[in-house]
């Protein structure tokens, strides 16, 4: 991957430098404004770190000047400025066209830059994974060949450490192309008709898995992926009550978690679901929570037992105040409306932390446990509890 750094200070430009190379990035520094049009045209990055200020010019300016040429390149903007400044011209980015991937204040810290290139570098290898898969037919023969499976990412009770349970999140096992994750089939399948029985598979599968934990004495919940459209299914809470009694496992050990909520069209009968799915003790969660399709005009109109705030402020916390703030809004929110308030996307433990001090009850995200196959959860059980729980 190819990097550019656009600063004046060339202080700066070698610590960035250094960093993203020991990542395996291939880096260029431009001190001087005037020569950035070349340098574009020689070096052709993908990923650009520019400074908002620099003499001559100005970071905005040049956001606008060479919108068109780095239309695909992804953009990490740079300031000394206020918080405000910076998300700004971040918006002002995105406005453009521009794919501003983060904006980090200055003094930049080592710290932060270690963690902005580790997620790019991570992000490059999921990438390959999500090429979209485009022989319409394969979706049906790989939900009845079985090849769709299950991953489990787990779920801790942040104060305490306690694991509190597991959310199920679908794979495919592709025959050649190996695990594909949810981006790269979501779409296809819904397009094709055939969330409802992914969905049946994905229920089925977890329940089964929890019924495990729980006759192994393992009390752990089970949050399960449901789109707005199968919520519309009157049938959907027997359904899964006699899957469960098929296991005997109580209902109350299973979560839905719900997405694109603004997509519920007939708000009448997804509450008849909603509301009977909770008179059986399942729990339902609002996930997403913040972002465009999960909003609190649905917060207020549907009976949710539990609030997921989106990642994107999660993974913000600890570097702007702005999704600090609306982080600690939320968590008070959801208490404030008696909800339980999981946060998800926590990839450090500086992050951890200050959710707990926030008060938000639970967590998820890569810094706790990254999605796995069932076969390797209980060593992750082992290691949790042997590093948190003396
Ligand atoms: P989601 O429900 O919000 O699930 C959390 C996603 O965040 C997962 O992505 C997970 O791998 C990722 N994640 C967890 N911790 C971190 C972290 O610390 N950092 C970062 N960067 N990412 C983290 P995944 O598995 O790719 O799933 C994407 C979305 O696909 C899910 O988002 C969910 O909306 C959807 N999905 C997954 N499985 C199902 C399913 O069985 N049915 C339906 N309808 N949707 C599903
Ligand atoms: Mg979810
Ligand atoms: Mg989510």
């Amino acid at each position: 991957m190819k990097l550019l750094i656009i600063d004046d200070e060339e202080d700066i430009c070698d610590v960035i430098s250094e960093i993203a190379q020991q990542r395996g990035f291939e880096t260029k520094s431009v001190t001087d404004a005037s020569n950035i049009s070349q340098v574009l045209n020689e070096f052709t990055p993908d990923l650009i770190m520019l400074d908002l200020l620099m003499p001559g010019t100005d970071g905005v300016e040049l956001l606008r000047t060479f919108a068109d040429k780095v239309k695909d390149v992804q953009l990490c903007l740079m300031s000394g400025s206020d918080a405000r400044v910076l998300s700004g011209a971040r918006r002002l980015g995105s406005a453009h066209g521009l794919n501003v991937i983060d904006a980090l204040e200055k003094p930049l810290e080592v710290g932060k830059l270690k963690e902005f290139f580790d997620s790019i570098a991570s992000q490059q290898t999921s990438k390959a994974e999500t090429v979209p898969y485009d022989d319409k037919d394969s979706y049906a023969k790989a939900l009845a060949n079985e090849e769709f499976t299950l991953f489990y990412q787990p779920i801790v009770d942040l104060s305490s450490r306690k694991i509190k349970g597991f959310e199920a999140l679908a794979r495919w096992n592709h025959p050649s192309k190996g695990i594909l994750l949810p981006d790269a089939f979501l779409r296809e399948i819904t397009n094709d008709g055939l969330m409802q029985e992914l969905t049946d598979f994905v229920i089925r599968t977890a329940v089964k898995q929890t019924a495990l934990f729980y006759h192994s004495g393992q009390s752990f919940t089970m949050a399960v992926n449901i789109t707005a459209s199968t919520l519309l299914d009157l049938s959907l809470p027997d359904k899964i009550s006699d899957i469960c009694s098929q296991h005997n496992l109580p209902t109350d050990q299973l979560i839905l978690e719900v997405t694109e909520t603004e997509a519920m069209k007939d708000v009448t009968r997804t509450m008849d679901v909603l509301l009977r799915m909770r008179l059986k003790n399942i729990g339902v969660s609002i996930d997403d929570f913040g972002t465009g399709h999960s909003s609190l005009k649905e917060l207020q109109r549907m009976p949710f037992s539990e609030l997921k705030i989106d990642r994107s402020f999660i993974s913000d916390i600890t570097r702007n105040h702005e999704a600090e703030i609306i982080s600690r809004s939320i968590i008070d929110l959801g208490h404030n409306l008696g909800l339980q308030v999981v946060a998800e996307g926590i990839e450090n433990h500086e992050t951890m932390d200050m959710l707990v001090k926030m008060g938000c009850d639970l967590g998820q995200g890569f810094a706790i446990g990254h999605p796995m196959k069932a076969s390797n959860i209980d060593a992750w059980i082992d290691n949790w509890n042997s590093t948190w729980l003396l």
